[in-house]
């Protein structure tokens, strides 16, 4: 690295990253480390997802909301797992696309969702690369002690759900790469879901107290609900019809002559963000009312049953599908 790379990088932390820093733990981001105390009675919670400019974010993503999706994947697994969210790591490989103002957007993304979502940046690093943009996040969670939900769990005959709706991530890509037709509000709905996915951080205490087991929506909902019933040793089946689709969603699934080629394209496109889970047969009407009161939408999507694999369903004949979601390099 020359010595402009480094001055860069020093700037860089000093000037747009340090205000960033919790006020304690991240020790201004001037030291090796950050300091967390440990908390009684809770688990430390963490997880990490990377995203790649080409392959997770389009070149023409605005460095904003790069940096609020980046945040943003990572809170929806802790969310998923019913713990809540109180900082991150992060780890920066600017490309030659990332001058000053573009860092600069990177940490104005940062700082929104800093805000709306009460995390904390608590150190880290920043390089550059000849190669695309990537930026990695580790983001740190506490639950009560024991408490971490998990994709094991689901038992025969224990619903399973889906929060908010899905497909809006896939129509979203499609959308910015002028593949979709609808009119232009829609369009833009649909864009701005899949640069600033928006997982129901707010419904990780539901899933903590009654999900037997969950998962975030993020390779896409059938490939995803495989992951939980490989998990769990149960099969799960579910109805297409019952797939629940956005406002802009269904404008979009309105004009399909295949309706049933239209789903299976929304349930294995991926980069939903919701949550899937279970719950047990007696805990439904409380989750329905849980969900009611925090404003979430639920859907019943079908159950657990004895077996293994996902069975989906259309018009009451079983559907299979060649590729039932995003597979990871
Ligand atoms: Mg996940």
């Amino acid at each position: 690295m020359s010595a402009l790379d480094v001055a860069g990088e020093f700037e860089t932390i000093r000037r747009l990253l340090a205000p960033l820093a919790h006020p304690e733990w991240g020790r201004g981001l001037v030291d090796d480390v950050a300091v967390l105390p440990a908390r009684p009675g809770y688990d430390l919670v963490l997880t990490k997802d990377a995203i790649v400019e080409g392959v997770h974010f389009l070149p023409a993503d605005p460095l904003d909301t790069v940096a609020r999706k980046l945040l943003r994947v990572n809170l929806s697994d802790l969310a998923s797992k019913g713990a809540e969210p109180f900082g991150y790591l992060l780890a920066c490989c600017w490309s030659e696309r990332c001058g000053w103002p573009e860092r600069m957007s990177f940490v104005d993304g940062l700082r929104a969702d800093q805000k709306a979502y009460g995390v904390w940046l608590l150190g880290g690093d920043t390089v550059v690369t000849p190669g695309p943009a990537s930026f990695s996040l580790t983001a740190l969670g506490w639950s009560p002690k024991g408490r971490t939900v998990s994709r094991a769990g689901a038992q025969p005959g224990d619903p399973v759900f889906v929060t908010g709706s899905i497909g809006d991530g896939w129509l979203g890509l499609q959308a910015l790469q002028d593949r979709i037709s609808l009119d232009p509000e829609r369009l833009g709905a649909l864009a701005d879901h899949f640069r600033t996915p928006v997982p129901p951080v707010g419904f990780a205490p539901v899933v903590r107290d009654l999900a037997t087991a969950a998962l975030d929506v993020s390779d896409g909902l059938i490939a995803d609900l495989g992951h939980l019933a490989a998990a769990s040793g149960v099969g799960i089946e579910i109805d297409l019809e019952r797939v629940p689709l956005s406002a802009a969603g269904a404008a979009w699934f309105e004009g399909r002559v295949d309706p049933q080629a239209a789903l299976e394209q929304l349930v294995t496109g991926g980069d939903d963000y919701e949550i899937a889970f279970t719950v047990a047969a007696r805990d439904e009407a409380a989750l329905r009312r849980e969900a009611e009161r925090r404003h979430v939408r639920v859907t019943r999507l079908g159950r657990a049953v004895a077996g293994a694999g996902v069975t989906a369903r259309f018009a009451g004949k079983a559907v299979s599908f060649v590729r039932t979601g995003f597979t990871h390099g």
